[in-house]
C-alpha cells in the first residue's frame, strides 16, 4: 500500500537558521531548542519543496507518512534520536 509523503526534519542536522520557518511558517517552526519542527500538514507542496531546497544543511526530506509515524514511535519508545540509517529506509528519493 502506498503512503502519502510528508516533510520531516532531521533534528541532528538542523542548525536552527530559521529559513524553513520564514518560507513556510504554517508547517515549520523553530522550537525552544532551536531545532525546526513540522507543525502542520503540507498543503502547498511547491512551498514545502522550496523550504526543503533552501535548507543549508539538507536537514529536511520527504518521507512516507507511515514510515515517519513508525520512526516517531520508535524514538518515543526508546527515548532516543533516530539514526540516519534508520531514517533512510523511509525516504522518498
Ligand atoms: S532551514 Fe534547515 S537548518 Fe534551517 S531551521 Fe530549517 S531545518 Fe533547520
Amino acid at each position: 500500500m502506498s503512503s502519502k509523503k510528508v516533510p520531516v526534519v532531521n533534528e541532528s542536522l538542523c542548525i536552527g537558521c530559521g529559513l524553513c520557518e520564514s518560507i513556510y511558517p504554517k508547517i515549520f517552526k523553530l522550537g525552544e531548542d532551536f531545532k525546526a519542527e513540522v507543525i502542520g500538514e503540507c498543503e502547498d507542496e511547491k512551498k514545502c519543496q522550496e523550504a526543503i531546497d533552501s535548507c543549508p544543511v539538507d536537514a529536511i526530506s520527504w518521507e512516507s507518512e507511515n514510515g515517519s509515524e513508525q520512526l516517531r514511535k520508535l524514538s518515543e519508545s526508546e527515548g532516543r534520536r533516530i539514526r540516519e540509517s534508520e531514517r533512510r529506509k523511509f525516504r522518498f528519493v
